[in-house]
């Protein structure tokens, strides 16, 4: 006989694996009880991912597990924030057992590698879908806002881009690749590792920052819109891994960093003067200068090829009229 709700919950979420001083009352009740601490704020993140439109219904449940706390993670990360609690709303089309442990090992290794708290969620029946809240803290002055970018600011980003976007097209059979670089590809796709150490340590250097989770250029220009300036990027300096290169080229591998989304990076801004005196801690942490923020609004790339991008597919956007 198959589990009913109430049953599924206590036998698989709640699971006190992380225990923490600053939650009351976790799972159970009606609502959780949290304490944030007094000299913080509380940074509020969340993200829905929907079987068939996010994922296909065949990604292997331990990644989306994986993934569901991931992207909110990296949310966190791009403000700075420091994570501590975390809701989860899924909806199963069925009680399948094995599912539902494999989904909750993804999730629950990342939550204790952060520390997070599972504090309380909901469980429905229908159409696959996985929505999670994180809660984090951050002092008030020092989030890093999409707002704060100034004239003259450099723009770096972290790792390397295009190789989630180059995944969902080898997904799609849009493109073939190597049997080791598909699965380095796929791998940044299904499990890709939130910069949240880095965004903390960005605190007091960055002006303003963002993940990329719609692709770079689409990610930009919110930090652009939101701060009233423009900015001139250099696309041959855009940070790209030996295998998208390797299996795209360069031309293709630049217009995925640039326009494919899902690479869960930070892309941010930092004054000449932080940058001067932050110069070997941002080395160490492998953040590469893209370019510069402008007084003239709009998005400007450059290469040294000539090459035209393609923008018009800029990330992806729900609702969109096509
Ligand atoms: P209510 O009916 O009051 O909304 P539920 O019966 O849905 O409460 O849930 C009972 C308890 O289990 C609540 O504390 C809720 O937060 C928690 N919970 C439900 N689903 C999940 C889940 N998927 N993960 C974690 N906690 C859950
Ligand atoms: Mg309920």
């Amino acid at each position: 006989m198959s589990l009913d709700e109430f049953s599924i919950i206590e036998k698989y979420f709640d699971q006190q694996r992380v225990a923490r001083d600053d939650v009351i009352l976790g799972i159970g009740d009606d609502s959780a009880l949290l304490k944030v601490p007094v000299d913080q704020v509380l940074a509020v993140s969340t993200d829905t991912l929907v079987s068939g439109v996010h994922f296909f219904q065949d990604m292997p449940p331990k990644f989306l597990g994986h993934k569901a706390l991931a992207v909110n993670l990296s949310d966190l990360a791009a403000m700075g924030a420091e994570p501590a609690w975390a809701t989860l709303c899924l909806t199963l089309p069925k009680v399948d057992e094995v599912w539902i442990e494999s989904f909750c090992s993804g999730f629950f290794e990342l939550a204790e590698q952060y520390h997070i708290s599972l504090v309380g969620g909901d469980l429905t029946q229908g159409s696959l879908s996985v929505s999670v809240q994180i809660h984090g803290f951050v002092p008030e002055n020092e989030a890093l806002r999409r707002d704060a970018a100034k004239e003259g600011d450099w723009i770096f980003v972290t790792g390397s881009l295009g190789d989630a976007g180059a995944a969902l097209q080898m997904l799609k059979g849009q493109i073939t690749v190597s049997e080791t670089e598909r699965e380095k590809l796929l791998k940044r796709l299904y499990c890709p590792q939130p910069r949240v150490a880095l965004g903390q340590k960005l605190r007091g250097i960055a002006n303003a920052a963002i993940d990329i989770s719609d692709g770079l250029a689409a990610d930009l220009s919110h930090i652009l819109s939101q701060s009233r300036v423009g900015a001139m990027v250099l696309v041959d300096e855009i940070p790209l891994s030996e295998a998208l290169l390797s299996s795209v080229g360069a031309e293709k591998a630049k217009q995925f960093a640039l326009s494919a989304g899902e690479d869960y990076e930070l892309c941010f801004t930092v004054s000449e003067d932080k940058r001067q005196q932050y110069a070997e801690e941002l080395d160490r942490l492998f953040c590469v200068c893209i370019g510069k923020i402008e007084k003239e609004s709009g998005l400007c790339l450059q290469n040294a090829g000539n090459c035209v991008y393609d923008l018009h597919q800029q990330g992806y956007c729900h609702f969109s009229q096509t």
